[in-house]
């Protein structure tokens, strides 16, 4: 695999980053997740722009222009021959040559930058939308900035670990009420008749840009959507369950903790949901 470091492309062996870099000590990173179909960027515009307001919500600069990023991108699924994939961002505060608590003076220091493709070859065909997931809920104890897409996922690998001990496919974050937040890596919705649920957008969790699209097909569509929280209990007893991202797309969820949805197969919005996100997506790639 070729990868991207500041200004680089280089062989994965080759890459490297020094041990004083704080993304590696301290999580003080930031990440994007950008799927591609069919040798295309889904999104890219939306998740740039969420890249921008987790930098500035850090006090950390760009390392590169918007137009910078896209050519940058465009050249990593060229030169790694990425027809279905995902291609992974980080952006760190960078090194500053010791540890250290402080931000070190952005006039010394820059940000660094790394890109790494990963090959999915029919990643829009997932086997696992027809089956639909099982999740857990488990308590919601990560830092209350869930808007900042920053690299600290040590909890939501745990909250993975807990839902494969428990046989299950992933976890949802329970607040101490029995509100939802979102899943480890996805943000979760219920429907109720023919009515979409979904958490509304604060600090509380992140501002997914496949939800954003979500939401405004269905609006499109004219389906109802409700954007407020629900409990896990209000979960258990709703028609159909989904969770979104940009690597899963719309998947259907059919078990939470031990209750089965519907029929225990995925519904009906969710099934017609993934279909119309996929069409609309590769329609509007770049
Ligand atoms: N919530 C969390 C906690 C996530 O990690 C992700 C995916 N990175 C999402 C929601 C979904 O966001 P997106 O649709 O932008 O991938």
């Amino acid at each position: 695999r070729i990868v991207y470091v500041n200004g680089e492309y280089v062989s994965e062996e080759e890459a490297k980053i020094s041990v004083f870099d704080r993304g590696f000590l301290m999580a003080d990173a930031v990440y994007e997740v950008t799927s591609v179909l069919d040798g295309k960027l889904i999104d890219f515009d939306g998740h740039a722009a969420r890249l921008a307001r987790s930098l500035a919500e850090l006090d950390m600069a760009s390392p590169v222009s918007h137009e910078e990023l896209l050519a940058i991108h465009r050249e990593m699924v060229a030169r790694n021959g990425i027809e279905d994939g995902l291609i992974y961002l980080q952006v760190t505060r960078g090194n500053p040559g010791d540890r250290d608590f402080v931000f070190p003076d952005p006039e010394k220091v820059r940000p660094g930058i790394v890109l790494f493709t990963q090959s999915k070859p029919g990643l829009a065909d997932n086997p696992a939308a027809q089956v639909g997931m099982k999740v857990i809920s488990i308590p919601d104890i990560r830092w209350g900035r869930r808007d900042i897409k920053t690299v600290q996922l040590l909890y939501p690998s745990m909250g993975k670990m807990m839902a494969k001990k428990a046989g299950c496919d992933d976890a949802w974050f329970v607040e101490e009420d029995g509100v939802v937040t979102e899943g480890t890596s996805n943000n979760a919705y219920i429907v109720k008749g023919s009515k979409i649920i979904t958490r509304h957008l604060s600090e509380d969790i992140l501002h997914g840009i496949t939800r954003a699209a979500v939401l405004r097909i269905a609006k499109e569509a004219q389906m109802a959507v409700e954007e407020r929280a629900f409990t896990v209990e209000e979960a258990k007893c709703a028609d159909e369950a989904f969770v979104t991202s940009a690597s899963a797309f719309v998947m259907p969820v059919v078990e939470i903790d031990g209750a089965m949805l519907g029929q225990g197969k995925p519904g009906p919005v969710a099934k017609r949901m993934r279909e119309i996100y996929l069409e609309e997506s590769r329609k509007a790639a770049i």
